[in-house]
């Protein structure tokens, strides 16, 4: 085999035959076009599933990997373009899932979540379909076992159409990579509803349901939104008792910020918000997240911290209280990795209200990145033009130097360093 492109014949474990060697930079690009690909591929799936799709979004998928193919496309300012697009493609479809979320779940309001504690038959559901906890509480309701949410379906607790099932009890646990140690000592049944899964290691795979795409060996799969085999295991298991008086605090939504807007607007006129801090991103095991604790704990007392997805839980056992001399929560969760468009809206809104750009804003905005989803949330944000962004805890290992060059000088891309450092440069 002979690659028309850095013009050798492939090594062992090439699997860029095309876009190799002399263009590095490209196969950058194409790396992250595609990582982003399957992030909205998920959100797609998701929204499709509770009835709404845009062929916009679906064109520029099909586009995007077409590009993709080997000896297509050799021009870097080409790939770039079609980065942002596949960007705007992102902002587009968390849009629509939102939309889709609140049409049918109705607008999430925050509200305080149990942590840890778990009673009765109980059945804990990780990962981030909605749809399928909702089908879920239907199923069980009036059966006499108590739901739990993991991870990335804490925020499951704001929307009024989840809340209302009085089974729906708390949450457990913290972000997806705690599963094995959560799930072996979680004493009912389990259920994985999207990516962030992990191989099973222990004893809990009879207790262990996979749904829609999710899939493990030697667990069961849920077929046709039946969740009989699920709810008979959780009945056929002990009753559970652990203690607990640990909360979360959940459930805020773009709107429910807009809506005391004017208020925010006059806590930053007069001096009471010095600056809001949009922390947030997929975590990931090991110290490195450790930096977004520090961060979060060292904001100043006049700051805001807006944040989604399940980095968040470095942090979100904090009591943040709120800005002194008003009701401003300090600490707003705007939701799941695919609400992040929440955070962009607010920032939106208040550009407008302050007849500025969002980067003259007093914001920064802190990411940590791990998986697909946040690429293609990254490259949203890019999009639409906001700049001066920190992602960590490391830098993203696929982007080429040239790349990160282009990044750097277009978009003022900053990898975290020292969280006290980072702090003053961003209030400074
Ligand atoms: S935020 Fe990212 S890492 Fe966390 S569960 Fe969601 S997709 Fe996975």
């Amino acid at each position: 085999m002979f690659c028309y492109q850095c013009e050798q014949t492939p090594k062992g474990g090439c699997t860029k035959i095309g876009v190799c060697g002399k263009d590095e930079n490209i196969s950058s690009l194409q790396d992250t076009i595609i990582f982003a690909l399957k992030g909205i591929a998920a959100y797609a799936t998701h929204a499709r599933q509770l009835g709404y799709s845009d062929s916009e979004v679906d064109a520029i998928t099909h586009e995007a990997l077409y590009t993709t193919l080997t000896n297509v496309n050799f021009n870097l300012q080409e790939h770039i373009a079609l980065a942002m697009k596949v960007g705007g493609a992102t902002v587009k479809i968390m849009d629509l899932l939102d939309k889709a979320h609140t049409a049918r779940l109705g607008i999430p309001q925050p509200v305080v979540v149990p942590q840890n504690r778990v009673e009765g038959k109980c059945i804990v559901v990780t990962g981030h379909n909605l749809f399928a906890l909702e089908e879920l509480l239907k199923q069980t309701e009036g059966k006499g076992i108590n739901v739990y949410t993991h991870s990335e379906m804490l925020p499951a607790h704001g929307y009024p159409q989840l809340k209302k099932y009085a089974h729906l009890k708390g949450n457990v646990g913290k972000a997806w990579y705690d599963q094995r140690t959560l799930f072996e000592q979680f004493p009912g049944a389990i259920l994985a509803t999207t990516n962030c899964i992990m191989p099973i290691k222990g004893t809990y795979s009879d207790r262990f349901f996979s749904y829609d795409v999710t899939g493990l060996e030697g667990v069961q799969k849920i077929e046709g939104n039946d969740f009989t085999p699920l709810i008979d295991k959780a009945l056929s298991l002990y009753d559970a008792d652990i203690e607990s008086d640990q909360t979360l605090l959940t459930g805020f939504h773009h709107e429910t910020v807009l809506g005391i807007a004017p208020e925010i607007i006059e806590a930053v006129k007069s001096g009471k918000i010095r600056r809001f801090f949009v922390i947030a991103g997929c975590d990931a095991p090991g110290k490195g997240g450790e930096y977004y604790r520090e961060l979060a704990l060292s904001v100043p007392k006049d700051c805001v911290i807006l944040t989604t997805s399940c980095g968040k839980f470095r942090f979100n056992d904090i009591d943040f209280g709120t800005i002194d001399g008003t009701g401003i929560p300090r600490f707003i969760d705007l939701g799941q990795c695919n609400n992040s468009g929440s955070a962009v809206k607010i920032a939106v809104a208040l550009a407008e209200a302050f007849g500025c750009s969002v980067n003259d804003l007093p914001l920064s905005i802190v990411l940590s990145w791990f998986e697909q989803k946040a690429v293609a949330i990254l490259l949203g944000l890019f999009s639409l033009g906001v700049k001066n962004i920190y992602i960590g805890p490391k830098a993203p290992e696929w982007l080429a130097p040239g790349v990160v060059d282009v990044l750097v000088n277009t978009f003022g891309l900053k990898l975290t360093g020292n969280a006290q450092e980072d702090l003053k440069a961003m209030l400074g």
